[in-house]
């Protein structure tokens, strides 16, 4: 009897200390803070965690770790977070479309609502040879239009090329949005005004740094990639002067590839005697894969910083972490 006691002491002893540990390692998570910033993707999670740090303003991302940001839809609950949200985060285009019908019963009084795409100077996708056309397939942006049942091809080059959304993908752009979503947070916290500038311009130089580093790995030393992927890197291969040759645009839904255009993937490698070809992050690296297996070029990985995997997102992995793998992948 004296001994079940005791056991049942030991037991409740090591259940209070588990608990404790657990909401001190989680304590982020349980506070509640006083301002929230909720961004669709990582790009405006990351900038806004990085210049929001130790203010009151929490920050969350809808789409989860490691799922692909281009097919998100937002959960009842989401929706919710966005309309309590002090400052919403989304970047404005292909892949958040969705966004436009959400904002209709935002309270812009209350919620300051940031598109990535307006932050910063941008340019149209871009179709360079071999490379397959988004819009032969994919009619999702047809909504505008949808009483025309039966549209035909040609109506949608009537439509023009879409701004290249992938804008935060150059680090020079990078530093600028950071910026601009510091300005807005002080507005939300001004109590923590320098705290945010300070977080900001902490932030700017690390971003800054990496840019520096890119540009002496790859000035006057690389001057084309191949991308046996889709392709969101238009304003990182601006920024560095690089060509390119790639699968598929930035944003395209498509994972395979037509037999033209493998093979003028592969036509490339070996003409001009390429030896390292890329995928991107989250991708089956299926086209990757059988370029190299044609022409023995090796296969790196290219982040495009759209999303982290879980492993990444649960150890706090940033924007610049993954411009440093960048880094890494295009020096070697
Ligand atoms: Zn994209």
């Amino acid at each position: 009897m004296k001994n079940l006691k005791k056991l049942w002491a030991i037991f409740g002893l090591v259940l209070v200390v588990g608990l404790l540990a657990f909401l001190v390692l989680n304590r982020e998570k349980f506070e509640q803070k006083k301002y929230s910033v909720v961004s669709t993707s990582f790009p405006g999670y990351d900038f806004a965690r990085a210049v929001t740090k130790n203010t009151n303003i929490s920050t969350k991302m809808l789409v989860k770790p490691g799922a692909e940001t281009h097919t998100y839809e937002p959960t009842p609950q989401d929706i919710i977070d966005i309309k309590n949200a002090d400052m919403f985060v989304y970047v404005g285009g292909d892949s958040d479309d969705w966004v436009k019908k959400v904002l209709k019963d935002v309270d812009t009084k209350k919620t300051h609502v940031v598109k990535l795409v307006d932050l910063v100077s941008t340019v149209e996708e871009e179709i360079v040879e071999g490379m397959e056309d988004e819009d032969e397939h994919d009619h999702n942006h047809d909504h505008d239009h949808e009483s025309h049942a039966h549209k035909h091809e040609h109506d949608e080059e009537e439509e023009g090329p879409e701004i290249d959304e992938h804008v935060w993908t150059s680090p020079k752009k990078a530093m600028e949005i950071v910026k601009k979503i510091a300005e807005v947070a002080s507005e939300i916290d001004a109590d923590e005004k320098t705290k945010i500038n300070d977080n900001a311009e902490k932030y700017v130089a690390e971003i800054a740094q990496v840019d520096k580093d890119l540009h002496q790995a790859i000035d006057g030393k690389i001057s084309e990639i191949v991308v046996a992927d889709r392709f969101p890197f238009r304003y990182f291969a601006d920024e560095f002067g690089l060509k390119y040759a790639a699968a598929f645009s930035g944003c395209s839904e498509q994972t395979e590839a037509s037999a033209k255009t493998i093979s003028f993937l592969i036509n490339k490698v070996k003409q001009e005697k390429i030896k390292k070809i890329y995928k991107i992050e989250l991708s089956n690296g299926k086209i990757a894969e059988t370029v190299s297996k044609d022409t023995g070029a090796e296969v790196l990985e290219l982040h495009s910083a759209h999303n982290v995997t879980a492993d990444d997102f649960s150890k706090g992995v940033t924007y610049v972490d993954l411009m440093k793998r960048n880094l890494l992948a295009l020096s070697k």
